[in-house]
């Protein structure tokens, strides 16, 4: 397991499933991890759980928001080492009924906080040369779903921007990759479940079915998976592996 005793660490959308998990673990690994979303309530209540958590509430689609946040990190915590970029959200619509609206707020909390959140993290690894950025995109980066088009354009847009920015920080001791988990037990997918039985009127039971079936593994992942992956990215085993998309999937993509 890497030590990453000293180390300084933010996850976005920290609060809830994927994001919690991957903060317990950079915790359990000895690092300080400022845990973020919109709602205190779920933060505060995980930050209780660790000496080494931290929470802080901001909004990944707002420009001033996220700027306050790395303001505030900086001055109370310090630079930072590890940046997860995590908070997402999906909606689903068939294409001609998705709105301009869906698409652009799909884009805005899918991709445009990666922009920002990894801008901001930059600034201050840059100073240092080094530093580790993590964006959490999905199977929805490497293929396409029927109904989410405006979600996996947006995570596919994370991909290129990781692909680009680890190109551009090659020469530094800055590595930026992307995890890639196909559907993870998380409130997110509890969410999806519950549309299709909504939608479609099939029992939960077929709903799993029908989400699992995409797996070769036939199951879902588990949030826990999916920290050990972003552990093993901060750690040092790592310093080589950059601009990749890492698929936590079962065998899908
Ligand atoms: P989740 O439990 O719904 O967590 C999403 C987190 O993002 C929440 O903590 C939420 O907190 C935060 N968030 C949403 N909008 C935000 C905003 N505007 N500003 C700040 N924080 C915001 O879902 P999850 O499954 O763990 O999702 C984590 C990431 O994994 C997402 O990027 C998602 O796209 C990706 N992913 C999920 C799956 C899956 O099957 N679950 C598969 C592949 C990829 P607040 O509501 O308090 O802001």
């Amino acid at each position: 397991m890497s030590d990453l005793s000293g180390k300084r660490a933010l996850v976005t959308g920290g609060g809830s499933g994927m994001g919690a998990a991957i903060a317990r673990a950079l915790a359990d690994a000895g690092a300080t991890v400022v845990i973020s979303g919109r709602r205190m309530e779920p933060l505060a209540e995980l930050a209780a759980t660790s000496p080494g958590m931290l929470a802080m509430t901001a909004d990944v689609t707002d420009e001033a928001s996220v700027k306050a946040l790395f303001k505030r990190i900086t001055s109370e915590v310090g630079e930072l080492d590890i940046v997860v970029a995590n908070a997402g959200a999906a909606e689903s619509a068939p294409f001609h009924r998705t709105s301009l609206d869906l698409w652009r707020q799909m884009l805005d909390v899918n991709l445009t906080s990666v922009f920002l959140t990894f801008q901001q993290a930059l600034a201050g690894m840059m100073k240092r040369k080094q530093g580790r950025l993590i964006a959490i995109a999905s199977t929805s980066s490497l293929k396409g779903y029927a109904y989410v088009s405006a979600y996996s354009a947006a995570k596919h847009g994370v991909l290129g921007l990781t692909r680009s920015l680890a190109l551009e920080f090659a020469d530094t001791a800055i590595t930026v990759n992307a995890v890639c988990p196909g559907f993870t037990l998380t409130p997110m997918l509890e969410r999806s479940i519950e549309t299709i039985v909504e939608k479609t009127g099939k029992s939960r039971d077929e709903a799993i079915a029908t989400l699992t079936k995409t797996s070769p593994q036939r199951r879902f992942v588990l949030p826990e998976e999916v920290a050990q992956s972003v552990l093993y990215l901060c750690g040092p085993h790592s310093a080589s592996v950059t601009g990749q998309a890492l698929s936590i999937s079962g065998g899908e993509v």
